[in-house]
């Protein structure tokens, strides 16, 4: 038999911000259809209208931008499979539920909710199933005339699917093995509601997983519970030829303690759990993203290959392509894989030192320009050498300020403890010393002018960390910062002159 081209899907509900979770969901099915030449597909499943949420299709599709995942069909993408939205489906879906109706595999129920809540009182562990079913009102227990009547009435029913009991039913899930579970414990599943002519999640997907001729499911963990259902769904059909393989990914779990990642663990402990900010137009409330949170799209994409998998070796640091010729489905962990936020932070680290500083100093940008800095002022050479100075000390970009707002602006106040131990009555005179020997140097770069000044503090016999110490206190405003002459000769004669004469004056 042929290998089935390699055809994966990336299928969520437009109900808010995508979690981080559904972020390494699509990553990993990504991976895979790359490392395979498959598609990767983008459907939106809409069909719970309740819980739509509007701007949350455009919210993940700018997320996957940002990140550098891309989909090659689908909602927004295009392609020969669609319409790839579900509410637009309808048609193709009640076509299916007729299938299952007419070959006797699913019924109509006419049970309101008030009749279900009464039986749920009456009925201890009340399950719609082979052992309750016959004691309901549906299409098996009432008349033809009268469901037809029903129906003719416009009264309201809902399609549910018929379980055979005792059976053990097995998903064969690429990660966990054979997951056998029996049948008794299903419940007829709703596939249909006539109110909203909608079909549910359950049928929806394993129609559109046929349809779309999609080769695997990867997904999260807490679709397990599904996969039995599904496997029996595509039994009915007649589809087990054709079924997909599953892939049921490791649970993302909290930092610490047990238990799975929450928003509230993010906002506990301060790390964002969404890709980009969200804004909730429903609450109004804001919440933090990976993007705004000044993370690098490479470092997430890093970070996030890692919950649940790994090289089979101690490599880290991985690019996007590296990841697809490395990843290997098959080896993801059962286990949960604990979210170790400070990790995402040292992966921002270390994306930053491998940038080059040209790209970084394009990023700096728009924070000095946020300080008040005329960025326009500065050359771009000016900016990318500062930045190679600095970007060893930061993990963030936004953090290079602090680090190097003294190449922008001049110190108006000096660290008081540096001041304490560093100038003392005699520095004045020594720091107007330091400015004519500064004056007289004609190659004012790094190496040259700190054998100048290295040299007239020897022979003067002055004291190494005090005159270097003042000097700088004068220069950046603290004792603290890269190789002083690095500062210097990025500073300019001038400009290091005027510094020193101010702090003679202030201090
Ligand atoms: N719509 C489901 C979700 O939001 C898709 C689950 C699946 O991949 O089958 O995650």
């Amino acid at each position: 038999m042929a290998e089935k081209k390699v055809r994966v899907r990336f299928a969520p509900s437009p109900t808010g911000a995508l979690h981080i979770g559904g972020v390494r969901t699509a990553l990993y099915n990504y991976l895979f259809a790359r490392q395979h030449g498959g598609d990767l597909v983008f459907r939106i499943e809409d069909t719970d209208s309740n819980r739509f949420v509007p701007g949350a299709e455009e919210y993940i599709l700018e997320s996957f931008n940002w990140l550098g995942i891309k989909f090659d069909e689908g909602v927004s993408f295009g392609g020969n499979y669609g319409p790839y939205r579900q509410s637009e489906r309808r048609d193709i879906y009640k076509k299916y539920v007729k299938v299952l109706l007419d070959s006797g595999k699913a019924y109509l129920a006419f049970d309101t909710p008030e009749e279900l809540e009464a039986k749920r009182k009456e009925v201890p562990n009340f399950q719609y199933d082979a052992s309750t079913r016959m004691a309901m009102r549906n299409s098996l227990t009432l008349p033809e005339e009268e469901v037809s009547k029903l129906i003719a009435d416009g009264k309201q029913y809902v399609v549910r699917f018929k379980i055979e009991p005792n059976e053990d039913v097995h998903v064969n899930d690429i990660i966990r093995g054979d997951v056998v579970i029996n049948s008794s414990i299903l419940d007829d599943k709703v596939l249909y509601k006539s109110a909203d002519e909608l079909p549910t999640y359950h049928l929806a997907n394993i129609v559109d997983d046929h349809l779309m001729e999609i080769s695997h499911v990867i997904r999260g963990e807490e679709w397990l519970p599904s996969a039995p259902l599904h496997v029996l769904l595509y039994r009915a059909f007649g589809w087990e030829d054709t079924m997909p393989q599953f892939a049921h990914l490791p649970l993302l779990l909290k930092p610490e303690g047990n238990g799975k990642l929450s928003k509230r663990d993010g906002d506990r402990l301060g790390f964002p759990v969404f890709p980009l900010e969200w804004h909730d137009p429903k609450t109004g409330e804001v919440s933090s993203g990976y993007r705004e949170s000044g993370y690098l799209p490479e470092a997430v994409i890093n970070f996030l290959a890692l919950l649940g998998w790994n090289p089979g070796n101690d490599q880290e640091i991985m690019s996007l392509d590296e990841l697809v010729k490395l990843f290997n489905l098959s080896h993801c962990s059962k286990a949960g894989a604990k979210f170790d936020y400070k990790k995402g932070i040292w992966f921002n680290h270390e994306y930053i030192l491998r940038k080059s500083d040209e790209e970084i100093a394009g990023l700096f940008k728009p924070v000095l320009e946020a300080h008040g800095i005329a960025v326009q002022d500065y050359s771009d050479a000016y900016l990318t050498k500062v930045v190679s100075l600095v970007k060893s000390r930061v993990n963030f970009v936004k953090e290079l300020w602090e680090q190097a707002r003294f190449f922008f602006v001049a110190p108006d106040t000096y660290a008081e403890k540096d001041v304490k131990k560093r100038w003392s009555a005699d520095t004045p005179r020594i720091m107007g010393e330091l400015m004519d020997v500064l004056r007289g140097i004609e190659d004012f770069t790094s190496k040259p002018s700190e054998d100048i000044v290295i040299g007239w503090i020897t022979e003067k016999g002055y004291h190494m960390g005090n005159v270097m110490n003042a000097f700088r206190l004068a220069v950046v405003g603290e004792c603290k910062g890269p190789h002083m002459f690095d500062i210097t000769e990025l500073l300019g004669k001038e400009e290091t002159l005027a510094r020193i004469e101010k702090a003679i004056q202030t201090l």
